[in-house]
């Protein structure tokens, strides 16, 4: 029978994750698969893991993995994808904002050939307009940076097993899922979908969580903004000639040059200029020295393994 792992990174989601395997369980009863569930618990703080623990895999087989800390999400995926060897994996967040049924449409799929299948938000869930305004303006700027159109695709996608093997051999620490995948080419379809509000916890990622997920999957795409420098370098030679060479012919024809202003003005550009330039390097430098230094993705500190009718750990083990 053809095997399917379910991979959902788990962090701060103690209420939700019995609902979650519920309906996953509840959407496979209906499909012939064997399936795993692979939980990643990304360093939760509250009862996440106690309660994967006191999961009953009564039609499944389940892998529990707790990373030593909260290494991100990505980091969270990565985790589940060295540990699945079926034909096809999935990936989708716990919380119920990626319905679970549509994954038997995503199968449907891989059984007519498509070898990555992704999810495509048809609008964005409840959230403030400064989000969504912020993800907009994401989206445009990683299409002109990397040329790839990521705009409403989620973590919510299917792999096929030579797709995962494929992932599984990029050598890279810093990562952006959805970017890398889209990157990878294969036979890739979408389907559509409408995200649910959640229903418990809130979100995990903070303001600066998702501006550090921005920056390096930029820099980690594409090495464009490097060249927005000597584009800069360019209009700056330009505005200097033309403010310089002004000065200059003033002073020759005895005219007095503008004042205390143009100096602020002149001082403020440059700043602004050479801070900006300092930006993206600093954005390249943090991605070569993660990649040099070469540490691991992510760290396991607990692993438990239960075979489908199995009795939960959590009745006798430590938590
Ligand atoms: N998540 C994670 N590590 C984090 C933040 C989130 O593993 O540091 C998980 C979270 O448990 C959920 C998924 O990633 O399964 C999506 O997170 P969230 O719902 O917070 O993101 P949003 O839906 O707001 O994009
Ligand atoms: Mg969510």
């Amino acid at each position: 029978m053809t095997t399917v792992s379910i991979i959902s990174p788990v962090y701060n989601e103690g209420n939700g994750i019995s609902n979650f395997v519920e309906e996953v369980v509840r959407v496979f009863s209906r499909l012939h698969y064997e399936l795993t569930i692979i939980l990643v618990d990304d360093g939760s703080t509250d009862n996440s893991w106690s309660n994967v623990r006191s999961i009953v895999p009564e039609k499944f087989k389940l892998i529990g993995i707790k990373l030593a800390k909260n290494f991100g999400k990505e980091a969270a995926i990565a985790a589940g994808l060295s540990l699945a060897d079926s034909d096809v994996v999935i990936t989708i967040d716990c919380d119920l904002q990626h319905p679970p049924e549509l994954m038997s449409t995503m199968l449907g799929l891989w059984e007519k050939g498509a070898e990555i299948v992704l999810a495509v938000k048809e609008e964005r869930q409840q959230e403030s307009t400064l989000n969504r305004l912020a993800a907009k303006g994401f989206y445009k700027v990683f299409h002109w940076v990397t040329e790839n159109d990521i705009g409403g695709t989620s973590d919510f996608i299917l792999l096929d097993r030579k797709v995962a093997d494929a992932l599984k051999s990029l050598p890279e620490k810093l990562f952006f899922y959805r970017g890398v995948v889209q990157w990878l080419g294969f036979k890739q379809q979408s389907v559509s979908f409408i995200p649910n509000n959640r229903e418990n916890g809130k979100s995990g990622w903070s303001f600066w969580k998702k501006l550090r997920l921005a920056i390096d999957s930029l820099t980690g795409f594409s090495a464009k903004p490097l060249i927005f420098i000597w584009f800069l370098t360019f209009l700056f030679l330009v505005f200097s000639l033309l403010v310089g060479g002004d000065a200059i012919i003033s002073k020759i024809m005895g005219r007095s040059i503008g004042g205390f202003s143009t100096l602020i003005l002149v001082i403020l550009i440059t700043g602004a200029a050479i801070l900006s330039c300092f930006c993206i390097l600093s954005a390249y430098i943090r991605q070569i020295f993660y990649e040099v230094k070469s540490r691991p993705r992510f760290l396991v500190s607990q692993h438990i393994e239960l075979e489908e009718g199995s009795e939960p750990i959590n009745r006798t083990a430590r938590k």
